[in-house]
């Protein structure tokens, strides 16, 4: 599965890369963004990180 970050709402808080470091990293313009898909294992970590997300910027499919 894969998530997604919408470059324009980010914030660049981190939280994100620090609730599901093996999906979110930070990139060179300090928004967050989805480098990796995801299985069942990481299902959890993602959805707490579309959870705490304080402007709602991930989504998913
Ligand atoms: S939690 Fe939301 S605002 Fe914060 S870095 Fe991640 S995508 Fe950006």
């Amino acid at each position: 599965m894969k998530a997604k970050v919408d470059q324009e709402m980010c914030i660049g808080c981190g939280l994100c890369t620090g609730t599901a470091p093996e999906v979110f990293r930070m990139n060179e313009d300090d928004k967050a963004e989805a480098y990796a898909e995801f299985g069942e294992d990481g299902e959890e970590a993602v959805k707490e990180a579309i959870d705490g997300c304080p402007v709602s910027a991930i989504s998913r499919d």
